[in-house]
C-alpha cells in the first residue's frame, strides 16, 4: 500500500520556513495504520530485539506496538523532567540552542539488543541522542527505524555507521 498520499505537508509549522510532515492522516485511516505498523514491522526483518526504545511524543505511537510483536519490552525516551525515576542525559542540538533527552537508569540491562524508533528522522540530533542513551547504559542498538526519512537533512552522518531502516524517503 503507498503511504504517500497519507503524509501532508504543513507549511510553515511549527514555525515560519519549515515544511512539516504531518502523519495523523496515516494514522487516521485504518488500512494505512495497519499497513504502516506491518511495514515498520518488517524493517526489522527477524532480528533479536530485547527493547524498543521510542522518541517522545512521536515515536511512542507505534515503539509500544512494535515491542509487543517482537516480544520485546518498550522503553521511552523523553525531554528533560518528564521521567519520574532516576535517569542518565544527553544533550543534542536544535535549530537554535539544545536540549536534553532522558532515559530511566534500569530500563536496559548491559548487553540487551535495542532497536530505536521515531516517526520522522531528520538532522539526527534527537536519535544519535538516543543512542549515546542507550550505549551509556551498556545496550547494543541494533536498527533505528523509521516511518519516515527526510535525507536531504543528512541526519543519517550523525548516526556513526547504525543501520538505519525507513519506510519512506523524502
Ligand atoms: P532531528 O533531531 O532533527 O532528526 O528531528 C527529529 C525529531 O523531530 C523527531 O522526534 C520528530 O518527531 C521531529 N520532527 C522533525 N521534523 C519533523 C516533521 O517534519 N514531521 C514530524 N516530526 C518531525
Amino acid at each position: 500500500m503507498d503511504l504517500r498520499p497519507f503524509v501532508r505537508d504543513i507549511q510553515d509549522f511549527p514555525e515560519p520556513g519549515v515544511v512539516f510532515k504531518d502523519i495523523t492522516p496515516m494514522f487516521n485511516n485504518p488500512k494505512a495504520l495497519n499497513a504502516a505498523f506491518e511495514g515498520l514491522f518488517n524493517l526489522v526483518n527477524g532480528k533479536a530485539v530485547d527493547k524498543v526504545v521510542g522518541m517522545e511524543s512521536r515515536g511512542f505511537f507505534f515503539a509500544p506496538m512494535l515491542a509487543n510483536k517482537l516480544g520485546a519490552g518498550f522503553v521511552p525516551v523523553r525531554k528533560k523532567g518528564k521521567l519520574p525515576f532516576a535517569t542518565i542525559g544527553e544533550t543534542y542540538n536544535l535549530e537554535y540552542g539544545t536540549d536534553i533527552l532522558e532515559i530511566h537508569t534500569d530500563a536496559i540491562q548491559k548487553g540487551e539488543k535495542v532497536l530505536i524508533h521515531d516517526d520522522v528522522l531528520a538532522t539526527g540530533g534527537t536519535a544519535s541522542a538516543a543512542c549515546r542513551l542507550i550505549e551509556k547504559l551498556g545496550g547494543e542498538v541494533v536498527q533505528c527505524n523509521f516511518l519516515i526519512q527526510l535525507t536531504f537533512l543528512k541526519g543519517a552522518d550523525k548516526l556513526n555507521g547504525h543501520q538505519i531502516r525507513s519506510l519512506l524517503t523524502y
